[in-house]
C-alpha cells in the first residue's frame, strides 16, 4: 500500500527519472495513487510523494472519484510555452495544513504519455495549469514552499520546523529508513522501471 510521505522526507527532493514503459504494474500503481489522493481530498499527487522516484503524476481538479473523465495521468511530462503570471494560494499533501501564495504562469502546455502509453498534448489554464506546474515541480524535487514570497517564507517557518521535528522523531524511532537505505531503494526502483 502506498503512503503519502511528508516534508522533509528525502524522496521529496529526489529528481525523478523517466519511466521506460507502461505496464500492468504501473497501471496498478496509478490506480492506488488516485485512491490515496481521493482519501485525503487531494487534486494532484506526484509519484515522489508516494516515495517512488518516477516522472509521473495524477490529477483530478474536482477530487471526484465518480467522475473518471476528470482523471488525468501524466507520464514523463514536459512543460512548455508558459504564458502570463498569476498568484494563488497552494497547499500540498506532503505539507498538510500549510498554505501560501505562489506566483506561476497562468497558462502552460504539457506533453506527456497517458496510461495507455499514447502521447498527449494539452494547453491548460486555470486550476489545471496550476496543478500540473505544482506536480511537475515535485518531479524535480521542488516544493511550493521554495516558491513562496519572502513574506510567505517567514510565515511558513514555524510550520516547517514542526514538520522537521516530527520527521526527526520518526527517524529516531526507526519509522523512517536512513538516507543510505532510502538511496539504495531509489537505485533498485530506478533499475526496474527507468
Ligand atoms: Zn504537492
Amino acid at each position: 500500500m502506498l503512503t503519502i510521505i511528508q516534508y522533509p522526507h528525502p524522496t521529496l527532493r529526489r529528481v525523478a527519472k523517466p519511466l521506460r514503459r507502461v505496464d500492468a504494474e504501473l497501471q496498478r500503481i496509478v490506480r492506488e495513487m488516485f485512491d490515496r489522493m481521493y482519501s485525503v481530498k487531494g487534486i494532484g499527487l506526484a509519484a515522489t510523494q508516494v516515495d517512488l522516484p518516477y516522472r509521473l503524476f495524477v490529477a483530478n481538479p474536482e477530487s471526484d472519484p465518480s467522475n473518471p473523465e476528470l482523471e488525468f495521468v501524466f507520464i514523463n511530462p514536459v512543460l512548455s510555452k508558459p504564458k502570463g503570471q498569476t498568484e494563488a494560494e497552494e497547499g500540498c499533501l506532503s505539507l498538510p495544513g500549510l498554505y501560501g501564495d505562489v506566483n506561476r504562469p497562468e497558462k502552460i502546455t504539457i506533453e506527456a504519455y497517458n496510461l495507455t502509453g499514447q502521447p498527449v498534448t494539452l494547453e491548460l489554464g486555470g486550476l489545471m495549469a496550476r496543478i500540473v506546474q505544482h506536480e511537475n515541480d515535485h518531479l524535480d524535487g521542488v516544493l511550493f514552499i521554495d516558491r513562496l514570497t519572502p513574506t510567505g517564507q517567514v510565515s511558513a517557518r514555524e510550520a516547517l520546523s514542526d514538520f522537521e521535528a516530527i520527521f526527526e522523531g520518526q527517524r529516531r524511532r526507526g519509522e523512517i529508513p536512513s538516507d543510505a537505505e532510502i538511496a539504495a531503494r531509489w537505485d533498485e526502483l530506478e533499475r526496474q522501471r527507468c
